[in-house]
């Protein structure tokens, strides 16, 4: 295995203004007063990665992200506004209210033997790396070639060592090197790969598609905060739908949802499996209906759906040991949850969110009474409520169920307690019926 191989003296592709489609009132207020202040101080300001590709694409950047020569220190000391973050890689980060523009210093050769400041597991995986260089050197560490586009604000070109240019106008992904090492140096580049793919709708260049499906394990070895973190950007960029089905293909569920991908692959549930695939579909289109129409979403809504097949067979175990139906999914989703922490963490804040999510898929049984009632008022009624509307376009609870609550919903309070049982009319009809013998309750000893 060797590390990628940096070009001896590479030479970039200058792009110049005249012959590219970025101009500066695409970029941000903030990130260009980034680029002007270094540049204005003597430094290399560029921008960088996912923004200049997207520019390139006529795409709204979600982030500007810069590189230059000024080290760390010397942006912090440019930037009050700034705070220097990061280990693994050290970065300044320079706040303009809500947004925040990520200034990187450029990063040295990697092909220098393992100092100090850089470091490498036994599987090659990067865990530090802190040796700055020129930009020369920066490009080689990038992942894809169309994320390693220089922006130059000192004269408005693009720079491109890595025919990134072409790339982005043939909508391919090819990773900067060799695919394999560069998924060993750092496993989430699969993921990123899937990302991107199903972001800009770009095909994955054979020889880094390939190792897609060979290597998900090295995923394994990822800290499940930092998969957590990924696993929030792939669902909630407005692809989730095509995301779903690309981590399908490349059997990369497993790394994410560790139950899910072996309650899918038992081939004693083949229907059950079809239809959590199907609940899967629906409820990442719906994911991506809501970004579209700028609704807001929450990381909690699609865990809870992929854990919910898991919980429910779970469930049905409880059940057949003779537990209440409401404390077996209690118990189910205390199992499920905590397996869960060693594939991808869930972050602490959903934690409990998604319980109530899914426990209340078995609590929506019940339409009687005050329980009922209280649910409607329950702070996760309106997820576990959509929740239930995706089970029952599948086939999983009756569709006349789902629509009880929807109807609820729309009702006044009278009338919701005349659905629940509760209202007037029952209660005056109650009357005439003689009055229950009140059962005396047993004593302990008896
Ligand atoms: P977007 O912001 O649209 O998600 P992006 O390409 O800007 O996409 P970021 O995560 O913001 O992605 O990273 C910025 C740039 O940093 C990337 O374009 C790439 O050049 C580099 N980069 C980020 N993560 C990695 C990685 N794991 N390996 C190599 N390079 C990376
Ligand atoms: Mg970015």
């Amino acid at each position: 295995m060797s590390p990628p191989v940096k070009e001896s003296n590479p030479q970039p592709v200058i792009v110049g203004r005249g012959e590219h489609p970025v101009s500066r009132s695409m970029i941000s207020e903030p990130a260009l007063k980034v680029l002007y202040r270094l540049k204005n101080t003597g430094h290399q300001a560029f921008l960088v990665g996912g923004a200049v590709r997207d520019l390139l694409l006529g795409i709204q950047p979600k982030d500007f992200d810069i590189a230059t020569d000024a080290t760390p220190d010397q942006v912090h000391e440019l930037f009050r506004n700034s705070r220097l973050i990061g280990r693994r890689f050290r970065l300044a980060h320079v706040r303009f209210g809500r947004e925040i523009i990520e200034v990187a210093t450029f990063r040295g050769d990697s092909n220098a033997p393992d100092v100090d400041n850089r470091k490498r597991d036994d599987t090659g995986r990067i865990l530090r790396d802190n040796v700055y260089g020129d930009i020369d050197d920066d490009v080689w560490r990038r992942d894809f070639t169309v994320n390693a586009l220089y922006y130059n604000i000192a004269d408005f070109s693009i720079w491109d060592y890595v025919g990134g240019v072409d790339d982005v106008r043939d909508k391919t992904l090819k990773l900067i090197g060799d695919p394999v090492t560069r998924y060993q140096e750092d496993p989430v580049r699969m993921l990123r790969a899937v990302r991107f793919a199903a972001k800009l709708g770009f095909t994955i260049d054979k020889a880094s598609e390939q190792p897609l499906y060979e290597l998900g394990h090295l995923l394994d070895n990822v800290p499940p905060a930092r998969l957590a973190d990924e696993a929030i950007k792939l669902f909630l960029a407005g692809h989730a739908s095509t995301t779903f089905e690309l981590l399908r293909r490349y059997d990369l569920i497993k790394v994410m949802y560790a139950q899910t991908a072996e309650f899918l692959r038992a081939s004693d549930n083949e229907k059950e499996a079809d239809r959590a695939v199907e609940l899967f579909r629906a409820a990442t289109s719906n994911t991506d209906l809501r970004i579209a129409e700028d609704k807001p979403v929450t990381p909690a809504f699609l865990i809870a759906v992929f854990l919910w097949p898991v919980v429910r067979m779970h469930t049905e175990y409880f059940r057949k040991e003779g537990k209440g139906p409401i404390q077996s999914v209690i118990l189910a989703c205390e199992y499920v949850m905590h397996e869960q922490q060693s594939s991808m963490a869930v972050p602490r804040r959903v934690m409990l969110p998604i319980k109530e999510m899914l426990t209340m898929q078995i609590r929506l049984r019940h339409r009687r009474g005050v329980r009922a009632l209280r649910l409607l008022e329950h702070p996760r009624f309106r997820a576990a409520y959509d929740l239930l509307l995706l089970r029952a376009q599948v086939g999983e609870e009756p569709e006349e169920l789902a629509e009880w609550w929807t109807t609820v919903q729309t009702k006044s309070n009278a009338e919701q307690r005349d659905m629940v049982g509760m209202g007037k009319a029952k209660s005056a009809s109650d009357t005439t019926r003689k009055p229950r013998r009140r059962r005396r309750r047993k004593k302990p000893d008896a």
